[in-house]
């Protein structure tokens, strides 16, 4: 157990990464020189597991939620529509995307047990964020189309619902525009929104849509995630319209480039809703 003693020695009180790094070279140093390694080996490596999450901790802001059964649930916010949701020790990726700015080392990551894909557009769909955080039994869900331009995967059209591990139960909702002009961008029926339960909590996670009608079906949403960029989604106005039709708990604007996101926090003043500003841009 020496070797396990050096290896906490050799973390300098630093910068996360940095730590890292010098716990992976220590666990070299302790596989070819101790009779003890696997031991040292599992300590080596739960301890660098720990300083990446760490790291991500250091990087992405988190919000935690409680669930009705008081389970946590935690959001990631990773940038503009994307977004990370634990769960039980079960990791939910939302749209992963490398290259869309800034540029996200999904290698940091833990494998996903579900990758969500709301629709083609490059700020959304990227093959190769979602090969990085595939493992064996990895479930990627789609709408239609991206999952016939993935070649696999489970497609999932608006309305349709199934429940994935761990009784996590997902809805595909519809998400399009409806502004004469930009119904190209995201044509009706094609492109889904989300609705996840958790153990009660419900989250909604628009994709990028307009107020459309649909948005009054959604019932008990906890927090939801409406997107805020004009003219692919929505401006503040439309966003606040639809988060008081919707009344979640808790809003998150996202998706929102340049807008001045605040403005839909000034237009729910008048609400019991929170306005969580994130790094969504
Ligand atoms: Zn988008």
């Amino acid at each position: 157990m020496q070797t396990s003693v050096k290896v906490a020695a050799l973390s300098p009180q630093g910068h996360a990464s940095y730590r890292g790094m010098d716990l992976l070279k220590a666990a070299e140093i302790v596989w070819y020189n101790t009779p003890m390694k696997t031991i040292a080996i599992i300590t080596a490596l739960a301890m660098t597991t720990t300083i990446a999450a760490e790291s991500l901790a250091a990087e992405f802001k988190t919000d935690t939620f409680k669930t009705k059964g008081g389970k946590e649930v935690v959001i990631t916010a990773i940038k503009h529509a994307t977004m990370r949701i634990q769960y039980e020790g079960f990791d939910i990726q939302v749209d992963p995307v490398v290259k869309f700015a800034p540029v996200t080392d999904y290698s940091k990551f833990p494998k996903a047990d579900v990758i969500l894909v709301t629709h083609e557009h490059f700020d959304h769909f990227d093959r190769d964020a979602i090969a990085t955080l595939k493992k064996d039994g990895t479930q990627v869900i789609a709408n239609p189309s991206v999952q016939k331009m993935l070649g696999y995967g489970t497609a999932m059209a608006n309305g349709e619902s199934r429940v994935v591990c761990n009784g996590i139960a997902i809805e595909a909702v519809p998400a399009y525009n409806t502004t004469a002009g930009r119904t190209k961008f995201h044509p009706k029926g094609r492109d889904n929104g989300y609705v996840l339960t958790l153990d009660g909590l419900r989250i909604y996670i628009a994709g990028d849509t307009e107020d459309i009608p649909e948005m009054a079906k959604l019932k008990n949403i906890d927090v939801a995630f409406l997107p805020c960029n004009q003219p692919y989604t929505m401006t503040p106005e439309q966003v606040a319209k639809a988060a008081k039709t919707i009344k979640p708990k808790v809003l998150f604007p996202y998706h929102y480039s340049e807008t001045p996101v605040m403005r839909v926090a000034e237009l729910m003043a008048d609400t019991s809703i929170d306005v969580l500003i994130r790094d969504y841009q």
